[in-house]
């Protein structure tokens, strides 16, 4: 805001600057970093795990088949993707009205890529001071060599994040080799370098930005609150009027708040607000704060949590309820999807069927009378073990089945077969032109398979 001449100018644009946060310990923190670590972990470790000798979690593009927990699934089964995402969005709306932006300070990529990042840059540089005074001072050799030293180790994380991403998709060892000899194509070394990039920018170099300006989660969320979803909330009766107060000054003599003004609440914040204004949607819920005005109060000789998980009930001193519709409604959906998923899971089949009819002919007709249809059918084996099958057709009329790879089918792990077969039947005038057919497919060997799938059998029309 510039004032000159009475008149006042107001801009708009919000430069933007660099936050330096403080780095703690202890406190909700160490939870933090324990999270982290487990997260980070099982990210880095999914791709190395294996199940029988198979990888454990295995998205087979050129295959077209993906490997989830050692059990295979194909294209065809992709409904059970939208099961899980689905599940996932409910479960994220849920926690969001139990325990508000949860997600944001605890376990979203981008605050947990930041954070690692940023534990890099803080042992680098220094802590917030020693970065500030580095960042503001002149461009000199230790400047130089601290800065090349950070982005150096950035750009080794952000390629092992990108390497493990794409391990995803082609087993480690396979994509390690890849790598050492250098005979990844074109597109395979963008996908390789294209994450790391974005890793590196993201949770490098703009951090809170993305989730100022990027994050479409960060702006909608607030509507799923309600006067009992978990906050992180300043005790403004408690710590107003702030201001200093020598240590050394008896705590219990009148005086104002407790809040002593020291802004390590502000220091601490990863987003660079002062909570002490009250709920902003730039606050992501980590917690800093309360453990950076948890040690002052500690300091202090004070009762903590003058910074606290609370509730808009709880700040108001009204009766925290358990009759929250919100919460119950997003429950209510996330249960009936697990169970939906959990069912169609249990009942899963691994074995399809597919029948295309030969369309460049409904029927042929016979020198007999007789009539023959011509059916095209895809037998897909979506388990990871060799299969036989038996083929046979139903239907209530009587007929006669031919086919040249015989009712017996051999198909291999993961594969399908292709055969054509043909019914015949005696052309009977008094019988509808279009009558019902079944094709049956079942396992041989144990656990028992049965697929069964409907056609139609044709014949010219009585006054044909
Ligand atoms: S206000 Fe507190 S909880 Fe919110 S982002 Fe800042 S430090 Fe984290
Ligand atoms: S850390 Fe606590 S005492 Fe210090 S300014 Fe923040 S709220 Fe006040």
């Amino acid at each position: 805001m510039n004032t000159s001449g009475g008149s006042e100018q107001v801009t708009l644009y919000e430069k933007w600057r660099k936050i330096y946060p403080l780095s703690l310990y202890g406190g909700w923190q160490r939870w933090r970093r324990v999270v982290l670590s487990i997260l980070v972990g099982i990210y880095y470790i999914g791709p190395w795990l294996t199940v029988a000798g198979e990888p454990m979690f295995w998205f087979n593009l050129p295959e077209r088949k993906f490997v989830m927990f050692g059990v295979t699934y194909f294209p065809q089964e992709f409904v059970l993707l939208s099961w899980i995402l689905m599940m996932a969005a409910f479960l994220l709306f849920t926690a969001t009205v139990l325990a508000g932006r949860v997600w944001c300070g605890w376990a979203c990529p981008q605050t947990v890529w930041t954070l690692v990042y940023f534990f890099i840059e803080q042992k680098v540089e220094g802590e917030r001071n020693k970065r500030l005074r580095l960042d503001r001072g002149p461009w000199n050799r230790n400047r130089i060599v601290r800065k090349l030293i950070k982005y150096f180790l950035w750009a080794g994380v952000a390629f092992s994040i990108s390497f493990t991403f794409v391990a995803y998709f082609e087993t480690p060892g396979v994509l390690l080799e890849r790598i050492m000899t250098l005979s990844l194509s074109g597109a395979e070394w963008f996908w390789l370098l294209f994450p790391a990039g974005a890793s590196f920018l993201f949770s490098g170099v703009l951090r809170e930005q993305v989730c100022f300006h990027m994050c479409p989660y960060a702006r909608f969320q607030s509507v799923m609150f309600d006067k009992d979803t978990l906050i992180i909330s300043y005790d403004e009766e408690r710590g107003e009027p702030r201001g200093h107060r020598a240590r050394r000054n008896d705590p219990n003599a009148p005086r104002g708040g407790d809040c002593v003004d020291c802004k390590l609440c502000v220091h601490a914040c990863p987003t660079g607000i002062d909570i002490r204004d009250g709920l902003q949607y730039q606050c992501i819920a980590c917690a800093a704060c309360i453990d950076a005005c948890n040690g002052i109060m500690d300091q202090l000789g004070q009762e903590r949590n003058l910074i606290r998980y609370s509730s808009e009930h709880r700040d108001r001193h009204q009766a925290v309820t358990w009759k929250r519709p919100r919460l119950f409604g997003y429950a209510a959906v996330l249960l009936a999807i697990c169970t939906g998923f959990v069912w169609v899971l249990t009942h899963r089949i691994p074995l399809e069927l597919d029948i295309i009819r030969d369309r460049a002919r409904l029927y042929r007709e016979h020198w007999d009378g007789s009539v023959e249809n011509t059916y095209q059918l895809h037998v897909i084996n979506r388990e990871d073990r060799d299969r036989r099958y038996t083929l046979r057709a139903e239907a209530d009329f009587p007929f006669e089945m031919k086919s040249r790879k015989g009712e017996v089918l051999d198909v291999a792990a993961g594969e399908q077969i292709a055969l054509g077969v043909q019914l015949v039947s005696q052309g009977d005038p008094d019988q509808p032109a279009n009558r019902p057919v079944r094709f049956v497919v079942e396992t041989v060997d144990e656990p028992h398979y049965r697929v069964l799938e409907e056609s139609r059998f044709l014949q010219p029309r009585g006054d044909e």
